[in-house]
């Protein structure tokens, strides 16, 4: 279901109309917000009416009792006023905060399963800034912009119904300044929408930079580059401030302009109010009463333009927010899926073509065609951007092909649920990720729900066992942003543990190029051919040990095979996989392949 649709029409209808569909869900707490709200506002336009009582009553009574009547009641309504306010301030708010709430999780839900290209054209700083800002923008609007906006309308169309009551020749001459006030306020709210999506694109582009050099924090101080980071993001901070300022000197002429219109108004109010009563034609009270309205329907209109001011500002945050809601990612489960049938693992490539997004005349992957059967290992080598980790990517369908077929167990990839093609496959990467959190999360981050004993057995099968009994919390042990804590083989043998949970049919395995010490490495080794038991294994070799005990050896060089073989076979070929043993580089950065070339 998409809560959210979207169909291109007027931007400002548009956000409202998703607000609404925000709301919606809550309809009862909104109908209880906007009830007290239309209560609340009606009951403060009681007010002049009781002035006008009072100046009359003053005017033309001998005695005070009639005027004690009228505070004994008014007393009440305020009583009640107060509860009113309160209900409604309440309401909005938790509408406001509701919201937010839920428009954070709709958006990480589609942001989390957006495909690879999306996010190779993003920073990570900017999505995270937009989810804070951007959201917090929409929890103004609904948590107290709204509110604000339809205390206002009631306090306007009621006032000027009042109004005109009292005396509707002074009011049409009132509202004369109505349509030239109206028409100010919209041509400033576009200029000020404009200037708002600018200062907010930048603020996403500085925290993306910031986020950056954060993350960089060690290449960042090793080149001593604190100063020029730094600097980089105070350029940006202040471009930000001097986009604001642009924008706050529009508003603040347009607030000034509002008020002026709306004083004159009054000014004239005063002065045919008065000439009126000169005349005999309303009494004392009356004009009062004419005086408090025009206060209030003034002022009314005056923060009208302003929210509307607000609103554009706002407009431009959420337009963006939900344009990440309406990604539809092109990398999907298919409209019919088939149920991958069942089998040991069985990979074909067929006549693969393919290209990056970004890159769309370079052909990254050539013609590629193999076959792996059930339980083979297959060592991918070649220089370094020879397509390696863009086969590895294009069987995760992180990335479609551009032409031919991928196949797991003889079905397309592109036609089973991408939940059940990704489970029944695990990666090792080259660098393991692991979150923050216990080292039993950790290695459950393989298997939803898998119990302690489980996640033994694949720490014991891991080689993990020993090291994480050995730290005083063992399991339970908390390790930092990117498992500071743990050396690199640690990290590896959790990452191959938590394969070992996920047992999955292919392995895919993304070699370390780092070099561990023998014994660290002698351990991963271990523990790598326990995964590979009885698997399907891609890995992108780098070891001599790796490729010497592989079924087949595909040589990879520009998107093309170019050898394919066993070892021994392809060293007595004698042909590109023999130079790139003799150099000792199977998958260099920059191999013998692309020195030559
Ligand atoms: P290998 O793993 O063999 O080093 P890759 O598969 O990573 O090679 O890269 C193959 C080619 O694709 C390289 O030329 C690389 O620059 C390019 N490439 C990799 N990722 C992207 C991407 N996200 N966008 C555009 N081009 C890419």
């Amino acid at each position: 279901m998409d809560p959210l649709p979207n169909d291109g029409k007027s931007k400002n209808l548009g956000v409202l109309r998703r607000l609404v569909a925000l709301i919606r869900p809550h309809k009862g707490r909104f109908a209880i917000a906007v009830v007290t709200l239309f209560a609340a506002s009606g009951l403060s336009l009681i007010y002049p009416m009781a002035a006008k009582q009072a100046v009359d009553v003053g005017m033309n009574e001998p005695t005070s009792g009639k005027l004690d009547a009228l505070v004994v009641v008014l007393l009440g309504i305020f009583v009640v006023h107060a509860v009113l306010v309160w209900i409604r301030h309440y309401s909005m708010s938790w509408l406001g905060e509701r919201v937010v709430a839920d428009l954070r999780g709709i958006v990480v839900d589609r942001v989390l399963v957006l495909p690879m290209a999306w996010f190779h054209e993003r920073r990570t700083g900017e999505i995270v800034g937009r989810l804070a800002s951007d959201v917090t923008t929409v929890e103004n609007i609904v948590g107290s912009e709204l509110s604000l906006a339809l205390r206002n309308a009631v306090q306007l169309v009621g006032g000027l119904a009042l109004l005109i009551w009292v005396d509707w020749k002074l009011t049409a001459m009132m509202m004369a300044v109505v349509p030239p006030l109206l028409l100010i306020t919209m041509w400033f709210g576009r200029e000020i929408r404009k200037m708002s999506k600018q200062v907010q694109d930048e603020l996403a582009g500085i925290s993306g930079t910031i986020q950056e050099s954060i993350g960089a924090i060690q290449t960042v101080q090793a080149f001593v580059r604190e100063r020029r980071e730094a600097s980089r993001y105070r350029d940006g901070v202040e471009r930000v401030f001097q986009q604001t300022l642009r924008m706050v000197k529009w508003r603040a002429s347009f607030f000034s302009a509002a008020m002026a219109a709306g004083y004159l108004a009054i000014a004239a109010m005063i002065w045919l109010g008065g000439r009126a009563l000169i005349a005999g034609d309303i009494t004392s009270g009356e004009l009062t009463a004419f005086f408090l309205y025009t206060f209030m329907v003034a002022g009314s209109l005056g923060d009208l333009a302003g929210l509307w001011g607000s609103l554009q500002r706002a407009a431009g945050a959420t337009e963006r927010l939900f344009a990440i809601i309406d990604t539809l990612p092109d990398i999907r489960d298919p409209d019919a899926p088939v149920a991958l049938p069942a089998g040991g693992g069985a990979i074909a490539f067929r006549d693969v073509t393919y290209s990056y997004e970004s890159r769309p005349d370079v052909r990254v992957l050539d013609h590629v065609d193999f076959e792996v059967a059930p339980g083979q290992v297959v060592a991918l080598v070649g220089p370094s951007g020879a397509g390696k980790s863009t086969i590895l990517s294009l069987l995760f369908r992180f990335h479609d092909v551009t032409g031919g077929e991928v196949q797991l167990e003889g079905v397309d990839v592109r036609r089973v649920r991408l939940g059940e093609l990704r489970r029944a496959m695990a990666l090792v990467a080259q660098e393991p990720v692991l979150f923050s959190g216990t080292l039993r999360d950790n290695i459950a981050y393989g298997k939803d729900g898998a119990t302690d004993a489980e996640i033994e057995r694949a720490a014991r099968d891991a080689n993990a066992h020993d090291f994480i009994a050995s730290f005083p919390d063992g399991y339970a042990t908390v390790i930092g942003e990117r498992g500071v804590k743990l050396s690199g083989g640690q990290k590896q043998r959790i990452a191959i543990a938590r394969a070992l949970l996920a047992d999955p049919r292919v392995l895919v395995l993304d070699e370390a190029t780092s070099n561990l010490d023998a014994e660290s490495e002698s351990l991963v080794q271990q523990a790598l051919a326990r995964l590979m038991k009885g698997r399907t294994t891609i890995v992108v070799a780098h070891r001599l040990s790796t490729v010497r005990d592989a079924d087949r050896i595909l040589v990879m060089d520009r998107g093309q095979i170019v050898e394919a073989g066993r070892h021994a076979e392809l060293m007595a070929a004698a042909g590109v996989y023999k130079r790139l043993v003799e150099h000792q580089v199977i998958s260099d950065e920059a191999g013998p392949l692309e020195r030559e070339a």
